[in-house]
């Protein structure tokens, strides 16, 4: 696995350039007769390795020349003028991840059935996807060229799992040496360079709790505001995670990690005017705790993380109801379907719900989805499979089904077992919309 770490994250060995796949009718990239399939390789000279490369080299560029292979094998020189800001109207290939050189104690990788799909099974550690999407990074085997291209591309924020500012700790959770683990070095020439981080907290009873984590608090709020938050989140293990070093993640764990961060917390806002540490949504889920006020989250830092997320949710959910109300909206009493989701938020969901059947003559139901797939604690939407629904189907009520989004792949209408949405859709015998949470409120409250 160690080959991963020398391997060049940002540079497609294989292919040199970024690939076209879709030049938009009418474009500037079309009156360039670009197509989909040919390869960009040099912009004004410089090195195009992917798209951020093309975006970052034609930044505030009027005069161009791109080297670009055509998929007939032609090299070609385009030189083209283009107005300030206009656009290419290109779309370019999905990045290929990076593969990370770590073997975390608590892998989601480990978890897996070993039948499931092959992406499953992909152990993503690239900077650029932390910059494009909040994936996180633990910053172990970056390279030289990555460090410099975050700095000079400006790719920031970056997302970063500490874990553990106690590098015995780090280490072991990480299952790599304390020379590798040890990232400060890193960390400071990031934030030396004006790079904002977030970091990240996956807890893990017995081994990074308690004091560990009081103390990791407290370094990374040292560093406050050049680090802006610290997002601290439940180990998930599911049938398949048997390894003796993990302990399950229980209700009361969680009560004691709320009541320690919330004394944290408190002295932090005083200080520092944040919270700056925030728990995961899930903590106060598997606590029974209610969930934070909206001020408790700032502007959300985290919340793709599943940090605020049912507090945001909440909140708009409620605002759209007031609306409604406001306008004296009614239903038009065709609104009953079954809305699924995961165990942990159904009972919030739920009581969400019932709220909107009494105030606006609907009737839907919630039904919790569980996990027969992964098993074990998860609980987590994101998680759930075509099998879950179709297991599920004796409880399917009304004329539509609400399922979300999550469980689908991010580009494609695939689930994780591979069964496709047309599919369950057919075997439910009702639609089934694939919602995020506020597609869900639309869906439920629009006009029509
Ligand atoms: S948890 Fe992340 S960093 Fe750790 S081994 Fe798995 S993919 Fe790599």
């Amino acid at each position: 696995m160690y080959e991963f770490a020398v391997t060049p994250a940002v540079t497609n060995i294989r292919r040199r350039g970024v690939e076209i796949s879709e030049v938009a009718p009418d474009s500037l990239g079309a009156e360039m007769d670009l197509e989909s399939g040919d390869r960009i390789i040099k912009v004004n000279g410089r090195v195009v390795r992917d798209y951020l490369d093309f975006r970052f080299h034609t930044a505030g560029e009027t005069d161009l020349v791109l080297e670009v292979r055509k998929k007939s094998g032609e090299d070609w020189e385009v030189e083209l003028e283009r107005s300030e800001g206009e656009d290419f109207g290109l779309a370019f290939e999905q990045i290929v991840p990076r593969q990370c050189a770590n073997a975390c104690i608590f892998c989601f990788c480990n978890g897996n059935p070993a039948d499931a799909r092959p992406s499953l099974f992909i152990k993503d550690e690239d900077v650029r996807l932390s910059f494009l999407y909040g994936n996180y990074t633990t910053l172990t085997s970056i390279t030289e060229d990555e460090m410099r291209r975050i700095v000079e591309q400006r790719l920031s924020p970056q997302y970063v799992s500490v874990h553990a500012t106690d590098l015995d700790v780090r280490a072991y959770l990480l299952g790599i040496d304390k020379e590798r683990a040890d990232i400060s070095t890193k960390l400071s020439r990031l934030l030396d360079a004006g790079i904002e981080v977030h970091a990240q907290v996956v807890l893990c009873p017995g081994i990074n709790d308690g004091e560990v984590l009081t103390k990791t608090i407290e370094d990374l709020a040292a560093e406050y505001p050049r680090i802006t938050s610290v997002a601290i989140v439940p180990l998930g293990l599911t049938r398949y995670n048997t390894d003796a070093r993990l302990t399950r993640v229980t209700p009361e764990f969680c009560r004691e990690v709320i009541d320690q961060v919330g004394r944290i917390q408190k002295e932090l806002h005083a200080r520092l005017g944040t919270n700056f540490a925030l728990l995961g949504d899930e903590i106060y889920l598997r606590a029974g705790r209610r969930i934070p006020a909206r001020a408790h989250y700032g502007d959300y830092p985290q919340i793709e993380d599943g940090v605020g997320m049912v507090r945001s949710f909440k909140n708009e959910f409620a605002k759209l109801v007031r609306r409604l109300e406001r306008e004296d909206w009614t239903s038009d009493g065709n609104k009953s379907g079954t809305i699924f989701t995961g165990t942990l938020f159904a009972p919030v969901l739920k009581e969400m719900i019932d709220d909107l059947n009494a105030r606006f003559r609907m009737s839907l139901v919630v039904e919790p989805l569980e996990n027969g797939y992964f098993g074990g604690d998860v609980s987590v939407a994101g998680l759930l499979t075509g099998q879950d629904l179709l297991s599920a189907r004796d409880r399917v009520t009304g004329n539509f089904v609400c399922i979300p989004k999550q469980m689908l792949k991010s580009d494609d209408a695939i689930m994780l077992d591979g069964m496709k949405l047309s599919e369950v859709s057919r075997a439910l015998g009702q639609p089934v919309h694939a919602v995020n949470l506020q597609e869900l409120a639309t869906l439920l409250l629009n006009k029509n």
